[in-house]
């Protein structure tokens, strides 16, 4: 489940159950919700941000999570 906090967003990975946050601006917060409203695929409403980020924000899948599951899991922006 998401949770959005002023800029933050915290989920909590479904495989290894840690919770991660992801602070992201004004304009990307409003392309998120635009996301989240359904319709939209996400690397369309955020371009700005990189592939790890964007399933971290559908999926909530940690990095290190996604590292092994993907190979992807890096991200300076995620805490
Ligand atoms: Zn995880």
């Amino acid at each position: 489940m998401v949770t959005i906090i002023d800029n933050e967003v915290a989920q909590t990975c479904g495989m290894c159950g840690r919770e991660s946050y992801l602070e992201l601006t004004d304009s990307e917060l409003e392309a998120y919700k635009g996301y989240l409203a359904g319709g939209q695929l996400i690397q369309e409403c955020l371009p700005s941000l990189n592939k790890c980020e964007r399933e971290f924000l559908k999926s909530g899948y940690c990095t290190d999570c996604q590292e092994m599951l993907f190979g992807n899991g890096e991200s300076e922006r995620i805490k």
